[in-house]
């Protein structure tokens, strides 16, 4: 049993991030969003695009303004007027003024802006009550940003702030990292689809579907292969088409120690390496982690159990796929929360309990979920946002102590 940090880094050691050159493609900027950037995106446009005024008042020359109070104010003729998305008219001449708006364009000749506060406006004369500082409320072409010089690098993730800046420097074809594909396979004689008639004995393929949303979550293709039964020549069949035609292979079942449990064996049969057999972590200790040396492609042979399957996604694949898929820095999140109820633990294995992080007073609390701990309970799964982390060694974290949270998002 390897433990839960040794085999994080064994599979963060396994996976390449994809090369940019060989696995990008172009999208839009409405289809960006989760993207990765393959390539840095460098700008055609300064920003801002031109100098312009950051309020509202009336834009000035420094040197006609520079020495006037309100005991000693001046007065300028107004001579043209330019709001946001004018393009200024007139040039100022000394002895002038241009009024103007947040946002607009400043006309040749002027170098600062009087706020309106500071004027007093008669007919097409302007009084200025105070002097500005000199360059006071002016946005500088390029002082944010230079055309052609690299506006987001490569391996930055595309959410609002990113979009924005894309938008507005009109960068609208971006060459992102492709997505990973991502092969869900479900073992199991017992299983069957949630469209099927339930028969006595057997099982809901949950984790068809529970893996295929988590793996869309983080930003994967997910394939779904189906249930594969416990047949040993027909789950190689399955398993040697997966492992040809994606990046990932998450298959769930058949990997503990009972007599149906092929997956290893196959995945040894068919030239794989197995790096990870077993994690001291539960719920989810059998984990098999393989590679093979024809095929471009990480495979998780994962716990059957629900409970199970979804903790290992949590905690070892989302990190690979993160990796995988251009995401060089991603790292899981851990709090520290205080527990609002005690969490127990055998000492052997890290143990990972699932309840609801909070937000009070600006420290985290963190509520178990209600209802039987045992990982065959997928019931009280559901609205599950943190993972309470007990270490080996310990077998107890009690009520009102602090403990280390996995948050899941
Ligand atoms: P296994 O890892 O194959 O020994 O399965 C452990 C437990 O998880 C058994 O009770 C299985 O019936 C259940 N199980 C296995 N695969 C699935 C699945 N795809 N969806 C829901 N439960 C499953
Ligand atoms: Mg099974």
């Amino acid at each position: 049993m390897l433990p839960v940090n040794e085999a994080e880094r064994i599979i963060l050691d396994l996976v390449q991030v994809l090369d940019a050159e060989k696995n990008s493609e172009i999208v839009n900027l409405e289809n960006a969003q989760g993207r990765i950037l393959a390539k840095t995106v460098k700008g055609k446009l300064d920003f801002p695009h031109w100098d312009n005024s950051a309020m509202d008042g009336y834009a000035v020359s420094y040197a006609d303004v520079k020495d006037c109070s309100e005991a000693s104010p001046i007065t300028l003729k107004v001579v043209t007027e330019i709001a946001a998305g004018d393009r200024p008219k007139t040039k100022i001449k000394p002895g002038q003024a241009a009024r103007i708006f947040t946002g607009a364009m400043l006309p040749e000749g002027a170098d600062a802006i009087v706020i309106q506060e500071n004027t007093i406006r008669e007919g097409d004369q302007v009084t200025i009550l105070a002097a500005p500082h000199p360059q006071e409320f002016v946005r500088h072409q390029g002082a944010f940003y230079q055309a052609g010089t690299p506006l987001l690098e490569a391996g930055v993730n595309l959410v609002a702030p990113e979009i924005a800046v894309l938008a507005t420097a009109q960068c609208t074809q971006l060459s992102v990292y492709r997505r990973p594909r991502v092969a869900i396979l479900s073992t199991g004689d017992e299983l069957v689809t949630p469209e099927q008639t339930l028969l006595p004995g057997q099982i809901v393929d949950s984790n068809q579907y529970a893996l295929a949303s988590f793996v869309a979550n983080n930003g994967g293709i997910p394939v779904k292969l189906g249930i594969v039964p416990d047949q040993p020549e027909i789950l190689k069949n399955a398993i040697a088409e997966a492992i040809e035609s994606v990046d990932v292979v998450l298959s769930t079942g058949g990997v503990s120690v009972g007599d149906y449990d092929y997956v290893d064996r196959i995945l040894a049969e068919l030239g794989g390496t197995l790096h990870i057999r077993s994690v001291a972590v539960k719920p989810g200790k059998p984990l098999t982690v393989a590679t093979f040396a024809n095929h471009n492609c990480l495979y998780f042979g994962i716990p059957g159990n629900p409970v199970s399957a979804l903790v290992s996604c949590w905690r070892f694949v989302q990190p690979a796929l993160k990796k995988l898929s251009g995401n060089n820095n991603y790292q899981p999140h851990f709090v520290k929360a205080i527990t609002r109820h005690d969490l127990k633990a055998g000492g052997k294995r890290e143990t990972y309990l699932w309840g609801q992080l909070h937000l009070v007073d600006g420290e985290y609390e963190f509520t178990l979920a209600g209802g039987s701990h045992s990982s065959g309970n997928l019931i009280n799964l559901a609205q599950t946002n943190g993972l309470a982390i007990i270490p080996v060694g310990q077998k107890l974290i009690a009520e009102g102590e602090e403990a280390r949270v996995m948050l899941i998002d």
